[in-house]
């Protein structure tokens, strides 16, 4: 009989792509969002629109049983949304709901085991202040100090993940993701997130043109491509190991050295002009020891070839949408 798994956030970016992972590995999937895949990336067996902050909703779509439950669904977005402030109070009451009732209908209906995708973010600001030597590995994780309340969110729920393992023995996987970034991921509206961001100005710009980069752009950090990213959580979701685990890429970059592959790859003659912006930490890098100890494992791509991909299909969806846009 064939493995049946939920993707709790099915109609995201990172979901999209794991729907498909677990299809093409003869899985029976469903799939759970507010809103359907807006790219299309939606093969899932069965696809249920609703709310997980309702208990309600959640008991109805455990009840089905699952042996996986992979556990995406979030409040989240890139800078511009997560360290303004102005979405602190939802970012925080809406995951934490999610987490909270995907869990414990997980418990109640019996799931063999369940992923949850934590994020770099939790780590202490105190470590990232260097952007040459930023400090990600997972026990630096505390005495706690995240620099935004979406990574607070995450490290209580990280937590709430590792009590149920503890006082239900559920089998429990905890990811910390580092700047996930790949085709069909979101691109514009606010939401984006730095390589898509970069990738859409770059593509928006006429010859000859400049890109806006937020603060001074020496500010680093390190991409991992989206399948990489899928595959390990399917080696992490097979192992032994419960986490929590990096995954994400040692390959650093400042924003600027970014900005520049992203235009080396459009083949345009852009100029950067760094502008006053939310940042986020000065510097941060995966650390991988832990992922190659535990999971025998760690990504190769480089960002390079990961942003043509990524690029090539930015652009594509800048030249489809040209007349919306500009309206
Ligand atoms: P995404 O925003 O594309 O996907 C999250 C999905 O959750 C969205 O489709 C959203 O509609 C859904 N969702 C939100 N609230 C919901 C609710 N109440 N009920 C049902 N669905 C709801 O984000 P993503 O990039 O695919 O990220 C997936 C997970 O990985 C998130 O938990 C995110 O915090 C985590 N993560 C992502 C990154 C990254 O670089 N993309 C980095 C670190 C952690």
């Amino acid at each position: 009989m064939k493995k049946r798994a939920l993707v709790c956030g099915a109609g995201g970016f990172i979901g999209g792509h794991l729907v498909n992972r677990l299809k093409e590995e003869g899985y029976w999937v469903m799939g759970v969002d507010l809103k359907e895949n807006e790219y299309n990336n939606n093969n899932a067996d069965e696809f249920q629109l609703g709310d997980l902050r309702d208990p309600r909703f959640c008991d109805t779509v455990l009840k089905a049983g699952f042996n996986e439950v992979y556990q995406l669904a979030a409040d989240m977005g890139g800078a511009g949304y997560i360290f303004t402030g102005d979405h602190d109070a939802n970012v925080m009451h809406n995951s934490a709901l999610c987490n909270l009732n995907v869990l414990d209908a997980s418990k109640q209906h019996g799931v063999e085991r369940i992923f949850y995708s934590s994020s770099a973010c939790i780590y202490p600001e105190y470590n990232q202040l260097d952007p040459d030597n930023p400090k990600c590995s997972e026990e630096s994780a505390y005495p706690a100090a995240p620099d935004s309340e979406y990574g607070w969110e995450k490290l209580f729920s990280e937590r709430l993940y590792l009590s149920y393992a503890r006082n239900y023995g559920m089998t429990v996987r905890v990811a910390r993701f580092h700047n996930i970034f790949g085709p069909q991921g979101t691109w514009t509206g606010g939401r984006e997130k730095a390589p898509a961001a970069m990738c859409r100005k770059v593509a928006e710009t006429p010859e000859g043109g400049h890109i806006e980069v937020w603060g001074d752009g020496k500010q680093t950090r390190s991409f991992l491509y989206i399948d990489e990213c899928v595959e390990g959580v399917r080696r992490l979701m097979q192992s032994d190991f419960t986490g929590p685990v990096n995954i994400g890429s040692e390959e650093m970059i400042s924003i600027n050295d970014f900005a520049k592959m992203v235009i080396g790859v459009s083949g345009k003659n852009l100029n950067i002009k760094n502008i006053p912006g939310p940042t986020g930490v000065r510097g941060r890098n995966s650390d991988n020891a832990l992922m190659l100890e535990k999971l025998n494992w760690k990504p190769e791509w480089s960002l390079k070839k990961g942003v043509e991909l990524t690029y090539k299909w930015i652009a594509q969806q800048v030249k489809e949408n040209a007349p919306v846009l500009s309206k």
